[in-house]
């Protein structure tokens, strides 16, 4: 749930289709060391690619400074997210940073492979929550999916870690591909019905150009909900807050909630709040943009913060972006941002 948010912060700044800025999620590396099949795959991201070099990517006290501008015009809530956020090292001296801006809900995405020694640091530099991305708890469909051998036993050791360092309720984010790990769904939510955890199933999408998207690998959100609902009954749950990108249910029998993504089939870019600023400072208004706006020269132009300010109120107040309402087959061939660059 957002934070409260003072006056002066609410300042509201509505874009072309009338939607406020409220979020931003703030990659803080382009690296990752796991090579989802459908994120990073080895062919393209082998040795040879070119990460981008330290002196390109921000550094803390300009990330802090962009995301204390962005609270002035309106952000609720800051994602950390990559790459793998958790390989930037010594994240939390930014948690830190960013946990001293007033009522900022802080939260943070990654793939638990550090969780398990990070957790308690990240929590004592002030981060409130965390999201864990895991695709199924077959050891063999995991490590087939994360293309670096990594055992599924470690990532439930993060996530339990997480939570016994009070980053709760833990959020597990699963990314279903047809033909991949639609048979670890089932698994998936016995697993963490009843656990306290919130499980939330994301419909495979077309971001970047490198992952060879089709329509027909998408599971729908829909035929997810049905599934498990025809074994453990579900009931529709109201959203916390007008832009959730989760549609959420409940078990009706008490064990928790779920929450289905449903990107492609249902998209949801009308309450779309969300703006992205990538690893090297380039702002984004839509995970599907193929340009972002250069905060980073702005920045190490010495421009002031009040100019800063202006410069953003003017990209978000000409933002159109509507993808996910007008993918076709064709739009999915386009050349767009790679996911581990813009943050996901
Ligand atoms: N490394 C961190 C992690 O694993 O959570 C953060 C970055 S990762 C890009 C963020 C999320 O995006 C993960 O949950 C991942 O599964 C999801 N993701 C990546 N590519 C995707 C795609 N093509 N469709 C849907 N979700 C995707």
């Amino acid at each position: 749930m957002p934070g409260p948010v003072s006056a002066a912060a609410n300042a509201s700044l509505p874009d072309r289709l009338g939607r406020p800025l409220r979020d931003l999620r703030i990659s803080v590396t382009d690296r990752c060391n796991f090579r989802c099949i459908y994120c990073m795959p080895k062919e393209v991201f082998g040795n040879d690619y070119q990460f981008l070099e330290r002196k390109e990517i921000l550094t803390f006290e300009e990330i802090a400074r962009l995301a204390r501008l962005f609270r002035g015009l309106g952000i609720e809530k800051v994602r950390l997210t990559g790459g793998e956020p958790l390989v930037r090292r010594n994240l939390e001296q930014l948690v830190d940073l960013l946990a001293k801006i007033p009522g900022l809900d802080l939260t943070l995405t990654t793939n638990a492979s550090l969780l398990k020694r990070k957790a308690q640091a990240l929590k004592a530099a002030g981060l409130k929550r965390i999201t864990v991305s895991l695709d199924s708890l077959d050891d063999a469909v995991f490590r087939r999916m994360n293309d670096v051998d990594f055992p599924v036993a470690k990532v439930l050791e993060g996530i339990e870690a997480a939570a016994a360092a009070g980053l709760a309720p833990v959020k597990i984010n699963m990314v279903v591909k047809r033909g991949e790990n639609e048979g670890s769904i089932l698994p998936m939510a016995r697993r963490f019905h009843g656990s306290g955890h919130i499980l939330r199933f994301i419909e495979y999408m077309d971001v970047g150009h490198t992952n060879g998207w089709r329509m027909d690998d998408v599971v729908s959100a829909r035929e997810i909900v049905e599934m498990i609902s025809r074994e453990m009954p579900l009931e529709p749950l109201d959203a916390n807050y007008t832009g959730e990108v989760a549609e959420r249910w409940r078990y009706r029998d008490g064990g928790g909630e779920i929450g289905v993504i449903a990107s492609v089939t249902q998209a949801f870019c009308r309450d779309c709040t969300r703006a992205r600023l990538s690893t090297e400072g380039k702002l984004y208004t839509c995970l599907f943009a193929t340009q972002g706006h250069d905060l980073r020269a702005l920045l190490r132009a010495g421009t002031s913060d009040a100019d800063l300010r202006e410069a953003v109120s003017a990209i978000w107040v000409k933002r159109a972006d509507r993808y996910s309402e007008i993918r076709t087959s064709h739009t999915a061939k386009l050349e767009k941002i790679e996911m581990s660059y813009i943050g996901g």
